[in-house]
């Protein structure tokens, strides 16, 4: 039995007319030979539309009532899409996550996979020939209905193509032909990407190119999962996402990438001494609030300046957290409207000298740069939102991408 994965996102589900060019899609791998894993995106705008209700009811909706909330979206999707294929005449059912099961631990809205059963969709097959399952949903050990987090539905995918086995295929289709040097969107001269490592996708994902969520690639290298990024409304072959070959080292730039969700917090006038740097981060992190860049200034008369990035989301929070923590400085000052981008390539690893390029092409553009990380295989900076299409189109231009 030679079985298919493909998963359709939010925009590919959108209306009938588009989850019609979807039902095409599975038609043609079922009339290949294959028996066909749908996994299916809540129709597009439908989990913001369910979380903006949600803080209209209440102020601090429960997390694990706001997941039982939020699977209806993709519940939705499953059955309508199983009707229409029904009426297509194939033998075809639905799968909500707990129907599998998806097993995942209790962090509601961010939840991990802890396991999966694929016996049940064996089995299901000597009766159906498509399976639609909704993405994005799991289930707790004691039978809570949990979420694996924004564009989780990858991660659902993919973690059924592991399950199955046997080299399984999973293909994610949405709006884009596949995963392009950087958001064609942002820059008209993006172009797509035939072949890219799980690395190298990893690092653009984690960077904010959110074509497919972190996880989900995670999860593809783990297990070996090829994965190839299609578009649902055009017949390109997409963008194959696969382990690292030789080919790709030579590459010294795969990607430009980045993430508008950044607010910057700076401390100034922090005693420079042991302890300074836990008294501000230790609070932080047990309110459960992500920090991002970090920079430390150099010592002035027994003082810094600490600053860091958070999603614009927990500004408020930090904020909160900090005048309750108090760590000893003079002031605490904050901007919400900064971007990350950065420029990603496992060719850095052995060549020298990208750096150098990036802060070059961004002085001369006259970006200013307001932080600075770097790894093996990236470098990013911080940047004012407003600067942030100037310095992708720069990049991607000196990159020659
Ligand atoms: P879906 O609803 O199908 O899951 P997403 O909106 O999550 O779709 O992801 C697709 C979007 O990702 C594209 O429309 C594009 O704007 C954006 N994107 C960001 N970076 C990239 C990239 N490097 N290549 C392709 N698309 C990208
Ligand atoms: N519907 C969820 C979201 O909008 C999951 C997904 O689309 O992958 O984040
Ligand atoms: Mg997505």
């Amino acid at each position: 039995m030679r079985i298919l994965v493909q998963k359709f996102g939010g925009s590919s589900v959108a209306d009938l007319e588009c989850m019609k060019k979807v039902r095409a899609k599975v038609l043609a791998a079922h009339q290949e030979g294959y028996k066909v894993v749908v996994v299916l995106s809540a129709r597009y705008g439908q989990t913001n539309n369910l979380l903006e209700r949600a803080y209209q009811w209440s102020d601090e909706p429960d997390p694990a009532e706001l997941d039982v909330l939020l699977t209806t979206g993709e519940q939705e999707s499953v059955a309508l899409f199983t009707m229409l294929l029904r009426d297509a005449g194939v033998k075809a059912r639905s799968f909500l996550g707990f129907q599998i099961p998806i097993i995942t631990d209790g962090s509601h809205g961010n939840a991990r996979i802890d396991s999966i059963s694929a016996d049940k969709l064996r089995s299901a097959f000597e009766t159906y020939d498509v399976l639609v399952i909704a993405g994005f949903q799991g289930m707790t050990a004691d039978m809570r209905l949990t979420t694996l987090g924004r564009g989780g539905s990858d991660t659902s995918a993919v973690a059924v193509a592991a399950a199955l086995g046997d080299g399984t295929i999973c293909d994610i289709y949405t709006d884009v032909n596949g995963v392009y040097t950087t958001d064609p969107r942002m820059c008209k001269d993006a172009h797509k990407i035939d072949r890219i490592s799980y690395d190298e996708m990893l690092e653009l994902a984690s960077m904010g190119a959110k074509v497919l969520q972190i996880r989900s690639v995670e999860f593809a290298e783990k297990y070996n999962v090829p994965v190839r990024v299609r578009s649902t409304f055009t017949d390109d072959p997409g963008t194959l996402v696969t382990k690292e070959d030789h080919m790709m080292e030579s590459v010294l730039v795969s990607g430009i990438a980045f993430d508008k969700d950044q607010a910057r917090v700076t401390l100034c006038d922090v005693q420079d001494r042991p302890g300074s740097a836990a008294s501000i981060f230790s609070p932080l992190g047990k309110a459960g609030i992500v920090v991002d860049m970090i920079i430390q200034t150099a010592s002035r008369n027994g003082v810094t300046d600490i600053a860091f990035t958070v999603s614009r989301k927990d500004l408020g929070r930090a904020l909160d957290v900090l005048q309750k923590a108090g760590p000893e400085c003079s002031h605490i000052e904050n901007a919400s409207n900064m971007a990350k981008v950065s420029v990603v390539g496992v060719g850095m690893r052995n060549h020298s000298g990208a750096a150098s390029r990036v802060f070059d092409a961004l002085y001369k553009a006259g970006v200013n740069l307001i932080m600075i990380s770097t790894s093996e295989v990236k470098i990013s900076c911080l940047v004012a939102e407003s600067d942030l299409e100037m310095a992708v189109n720069v990049l991607h231009k000196e990159f020659e991408l």
